[in-house]
């Protein structure tokens, strides 16, 4: 489903964003240590484009997109949308700029009011956001959001428990498009659903940004889902950027050692059982102490002394393909370049 978007058409601009959490211990509440959830995270948004990202649970995807709709305030970093800068806005203006954004939530059991009909649902937004001066205009605005979705219209005054999971989420993705946003965090929007349902629902997303002009933030695990629906990928573990790439580059190309172990174990068409992949050995580390220098050094098959000692930069490995590894850095040393095995790594972590 990868469209063509216009390069130049940047919607959202994300530059260093960082979240941390203070762990607070004690009668006063004093932050005793943090869990380091983002670290200055970078990327663009085009007009039309869905940008996937993905990575184990944990990395810091969903993270990014409540950081990006100001759900969580980030620690530092900006949100730039469409030329303002969101990260900076507050009262009205804030939640002016806030009907251009909007979220499409994972499970679309828990996140519509169960009593609440289908119509005032959906129309909640353009209610707070009093978009419409007569109920005529408010109630005919739905009944052309729900027809957009493929909701029949006699479903309007029913409730969510009377729909299965599939119509649930048109149901939520109709309330998300109903103010007529530029981007929507879509975070794992299928992974509630049954596989037959999904293809459904992301086909719709597909017919609707193409009918809006609408850019997605794609958040998601599953790679066959971001293989179908993606423009662009980044890989993220340990709340860092592991990889950037536009979709089909990523997939035939993949760089980050971390971007080839999660491609690794992806079952190829054809073949019933997935070879040679390869496991990755040990667990994600924890996000209160992550690894010093490369946060995957303590289970990548290729960690280098500097691996162990200095964070990474994105380099340049082909046209708009950016990856965060020492693998690319042109100016290490040999001693810089000494291989340390993945054992060894984790016991210096210890
Ligand atoms: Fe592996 Fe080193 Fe690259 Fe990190 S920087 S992914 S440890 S080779």
């Amino acid at each position: 489903m990868a469209n063509t978007y216009d390069k130049n058409d940047v919607v959202l601009e994300v530059r260093d964003l960082t979240k941390h959490y203070p762990i607070k211990k004690g009668l006063l509440g004093k932050a005793a240590a943090y869990v380091h959830a983002l670290e200055g995270v970078s990327f663009d948004v085009h007009r039309g484009e869905t940008f996937a990202i993905v990575g184990e649970s944990g990395c810091g995807k969903s993270t990014t997109g409540k950081c990006v709709l100001r759900l969580v305030e980030p620690t530092s970093g900006t949100v730039t949308l469409d030329g303002e800068d969101f990260t900076a806005l507050s009262g009205e203006a804030l939640t002016r700029a806030r009907q251009k954004m909007k979220l499409i939530f994972q499970d679309p059991y828990s996140s519509l009011n169960p009593r609440m009909t289908v119509s005032d649902i959906i129309a909640e937004p353009i209610d707070i956001a009093h978009t419409y001066k007569t109920r005529a205009e408010r109630d005919a605005r739905v009944e052309q959001v729900m027809q957009a979705v493929g909701l029949d219209l006699t479903y309007k005054y029913r409730y969510p428990h009377e729909f299965s999971g599939g119509q649930r989420q048109r149901i939520g993705i109709a309330r998300a498009i109903v103010l007529e946003p530029e981007l929507v965090v879509c975070d794992e929007p299928v992974s509630a659903l049954d596989v037959s349902v999904q293809a459904k629902v992301i086909n719709l997303l597909g017919e609707l940004q193409e009918q809006y002009g609408l850019a997605y933030i794609f958040i998601s695990h599953d790679l066959s889902v971001v293989k179908h629906i993606a423009d662009t990928v980044m890989v993220m573990y340990l709340g860092h950027t592991m990889e950037l790439a536009p979709k089909q580059e990523l997939f035939d190309n993949p760089l980050h050692p971390y971007t080839q172990a999660l491609l690794d174990v992806i079952p190829k068409i054809g073949h019933e059982r997935i070879q040679d992949k390869k496991i990755l050995e040990g667990d994600v580390p924890s996000p209160t102490n992550p690894p010093k220098g490369c946060c995957f050094h303590t289970r990548c098959p290729h960690c280098m002394k500097i691996c162990c000692e200095r964070v990474p930069e994105m380099h340049e490995v082909g046209p708009e393909h950016t990856c965060a590894c020492h693998l690319f850095d042109k100016d290490l040393s040999e001693e810089d370049r000494t291989p340390v095995a993945i054992n060894a790594a984790v016991a210096a972590d210890l």
